[in-house]
This record gives C-alpha cells, structure tokens and sequence, in this order.
C-alpha cells in the first residue's frame, strides 16, 4: 500500500497524467500511480460523459485501495473552434482555394463548415487560419459576409473536427457552451479537484466558470487557467491573480503565438506563478516521442529538466499516457529525469534562487521564516498544519531544501495538496489542544518514516483557530529523543 508513496517520496516535482483509451483500466490506472502519477487529468475534449465518470469513479477507487491522496482535475474543451464533420477527408495542396462557412452542414471538397458562430463575422482579409495544431496553413483573401475564402499555404490532410487557430484574429468573446456548462455541473457533482479553462483571455473567463460552478451545488475545486492565447499572455498579471493554478498550455500556445515564443514565455509565467503562490503546470508535448518509442529524444529528456529549473510544480503527460504505446515507461522516464535533476547541485542553488513566494500576510511571513529556520538548522521536514493547504503551498514556494508534510483533517485538501511541489499530504485527526497537534504530527511523521530519531521539524499552524488565513505559529521540533538532535 505505502510503495508507491516512499517510491514517490523524494521527488518533488509532481506528475500529471492525462487518461484515455491507453489508460482507462483499474489495472493500468494502478500502475500509472506505481510509476509516480501525482494528478489524474480527464480531457472533457474527447470521450462520452459517462465514459469520463466511470474514468473518475476508477481513479478514486484505485487510488482508495492504494492509500494515496490523488486530485483529479477536468479540463473544460472551451471556446475551440473546429471544422465541421465531412463527407470524406480531404488531402489540401498548396495553391487550393477553400471556403469555410458556419454552420452544421458536412463539409465536402474544397468547402468546409465550422459550428463556430461568429468565424465569418470575426475573420479579416489577411488572417491566417490554421488547422490541426497549425500543421495545415491557409491564408484568406476574401470574406463576403457569407463565407471566408483562403488559399492554402501549406497543405496537409484535413479529416473532420480537426481544430481551427486563428493567432491573428480578434475573436468575439462566446457565452460558454453548453458542453462546458454539462461538464462543469458533473465536475461539481462528482467532486473534481481542480478544473482547468482551455483558451482563457481574461480574468474574467475564469471568475465566469467560477461564479457558474458556485451556482451549481458545494465544491471544493481550484480553477487552472490555461494560458494559450496571445490575449492570455497579455493580461497574465490579472489571470494569475485572480485563478488558484496556471497551465502553460504550450500545445495550442505553440501554434497560437508561434513556437519560438513559447520558452520564455514559459518561463515568465512560471515565475509570476511563484511569486503569487500559485500552482504551476508545465503541458503539452514534454515526451510526446514517447507515444510511439519507449525513450524519448535527447531534447525531450531536456525539456522536462528545463521545465523543473524553471520552477514549475508539475509536468504533464498528455497523448504520452492517454493514447500513447508506453504510458507507463512515459510516467517512469519523467520521474526519473525529475530526480536527476533535482538531485544535482546546480539545481540546489537554482531553486533556491527561484524560492521566492508571496510576502504580504502574517501567513506568507510565517512561511518564509519557517523556511528559513529549517534551511539554517538543516531542518528534515517543514510542516504544515493547515486547513485549505495554502500554508503547505507557501512553504513549497521558497523552495526548500527538505520535503514538506501538508497535514490536515480534510481529504480533499490532502488531494489538493499533492499537486504541489514537494509537499507530501497525510490526513490527521482534529486535534483539541495544541499538544494534541504536535504528537498527532509527529506519530505521522514515524509512522511514514518521513523523519528519523534526532531529526528537527519545522511545523506552521494557526492557533487558537485552525482556519485558513490564520497561520500565525512556528514550532520547531525534535523527533524522538530530544538529546539526539542532530543539526
Ligand atoms: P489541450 O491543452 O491538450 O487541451 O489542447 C493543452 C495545450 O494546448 O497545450
Ligand atoms: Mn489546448
């Protein structure tokens, strides 16, 4: 039951798996979370709603027998704009002229249909139109009001409802489908743990999902604002500000901004990620090699280590374990690259460097002293006691040297809390006294075998109440014996 928690325990960046056809079995979803799955992720994009529940009611069940605390996040489809279906598909050539019109009519030969209601209204003469992940290039040369006509710039085999991207146009802002109102309301029935927003422009866009998810019954969810469209990274400072986690979704990023600019805008919004304690994912392609091999190219291996340097929370897996031949070797190679690299010197002194963290609140002032003490005191562990996990996030923004134990009484906080970097979630009982905390902490402590006799710990807690926002403590301890202190 613990063996793939202490297999998992020191790494501390934290692995997002994406489920589908590859890994739709308890068996398979099983092996995933032996290999070192943090995070189960169900893409509403593909799949039938009943197929997604079952996904989820496996994921929590597996991972119930295991004894393991693992979130599962939803990931909405969003305002994509899609091709409609066609009558057969269609090999485009550089040269060919196309029409697209909205609407829900089989597209056939050079003309196509998309659902999407505003394409004509909002495409210009001169704006790009790119399909399937911006593999088929078209570029338009009229527009009537009736229909778009492009011509092909690089051509390519179109087959149905493959994605449109449209980077250089001002696309009017749509109510939220209904797919993605269907999906929200299951996402709050069953009790998701996170909910990621594909195609995110505006704070706004999240507060929407938000405030609708809110109407719908009691949920506990953190919203992921996936930032993949130029308007995203525009108004980054407010989305961040405003969404509990930040997804750099670098997939339709890539093709959106161009995949030159998809680096340091990585980077940028990890670190404004950072500084706001805010959950962090790196997305799209990190193996993708792997879908077919069972190792992954030499730039590959580098991108998930360049990710980690970078700061990020978590890497995700998305076709490697959804669809891919070695989801499994996929999870295996990310955790052990992820290891390497968070056991080199260089990346000691880099982290340290990238742990900042917020610094506003009595709480974020706790945080970084507690962090400060057990770097100074070669602490084992940093605790923290804590209520919605924002505690155990603080300390696993300064980046420290030691794991973190986020304990709290809620099960669906010790969820959320394994998303993030470095911390391990345990679930305790309610303590009466402020005794009762400490040996409660330190019982889970020996019992997972987190820390040895002689070994100091850094705890935060709020007290006298255990509520969020009220971490006002600092308690340093000793494990076992305190005459074997060993610092
Ligand atoms: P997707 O999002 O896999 O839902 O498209 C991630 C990305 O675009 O990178
Ligand atoms: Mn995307």
């Amino acid at each position: 039951m613990e063996i793939a928690q202490t297999a998992n325990v020191t790494r501390k960046t934290k692995i997002v798996c994406t489920l589908g056809p590859a890994t739709e079995t308890e068996v398979a979803i099983e092996q995933l979370l032996v290999a070192g799955m943090d995070m189960a992720r169900i893409n509403c994009s593909h799949g039938k709603r009943n197929d997604r529940r079952l996904l989820y009611q496996r994921v929590r069940a597996v991972a119930d027998r295991m004894g393991l605390y693992i979130p599962i996040m939803f990931d909405l489809q969003g305002p994509k704009i899609r091709i409609g279906a066609l009558n057969a598909p269609v090999d485009l050539a550089v040269g060919d002229e196309v029409t697209i019109r909205v609407g829900d009519e089989l597209g056939s030969g050079l003309h196509f249909f998309t659902p999407f209601p505003s394409f004509v209204a909002d495409v210009k003469v001169g704006d790009p139109v790119l399909i399937d992940d911006g593999r088929v290039r078209l570029l338009t040369t009229h527009n009537d009001g009736k229909k778009v006509t492009a011509i092909v710039e690089a051509g390519g085999r179109v087959t149905d409802r493959k994605g449109i991207n449209l980077p250089n146009t001002d696309v009017s802002i749509q109510d939220m489908s209904s797919k993605d109102k269907n999906d929200l309301q299951e996402a709050v029935e069953l009790g998701v743990d996170y909910v990621a927003i594909s195609f995110v422009r505006t704070a706004r866009d999240v507060e929407c999902v938000r405030d609708l998810a809110n109407t719908m019954g009691e949920n506990f969810i953190h919203y992921i604002a996936k930032i993949e469209r130029p308007e995203a990274v525009r108004n980054i400072r407010d989305i961040v500000a405003i969404s509990e986690g930040i997804m750099v979704a670098r997939g339709d990023l890539g093709v959106e901004v161009g995949s030159h600019r998809v680096p340091m805008i990585q980077k940028d919004v990890i670190v404004r990620a950072n500084v706001s304690d805010r959950l962090v994912i790196t997305a799209t392609q990190m193996l993708d090699s792997m879908m077919e091999r069972p190792v992954p190219t030499r730039a590959e291996a580098s991108d998930v280590a360049n990710a980690i340097l970078d700061g990020t929370d978590a890497c995700m897996l998305s076709g490697e374990t959804a669809t891919g031949r070695f989801p499994v070797e996929s999870v295996t190679m990310m955790d052990k690259i992820a290891k390497e690299t968070e056991s080199h010197q260089l990346y000691r002194y880099q982290s340290a460097a990238l742990g900042k963290g917020s610094v506003h609140r009595v709480p974020d002032g706790i945080g970084m002293a507690a962090y400060q003490i057990g770097e100074m005191m070669n602490a084992r562990l940093l605790v923290a006691f804590t209520n919605s996990g924002s505690s155990a996030l603080s300390l696993s923004k300064r980046h420290p040297d030691c794991l973190i134990l986020g304990a709290t009484i809620h099960e669906h906080i010790a969820r959320r809390m394994r998303a993030y970097w470095g911390v391990v979630p345990v679930l305790i009982n309610q303590p009466d006294s402020l005794e009762s905390m400490f040996e409660e902490v330190k019982s889970k402590i020996s019992e997972r075998a987190l820390a040895e006799d002689g070994d100091l710990v850094v705890m935060t807690a709020g007290y006298p109440m255990w509520t969020s926002g009220s971490t006002n403590l600092i308690k340093v301890m000793t494990i076992g014996d305190e005459s074997r202190l060993r610092v």
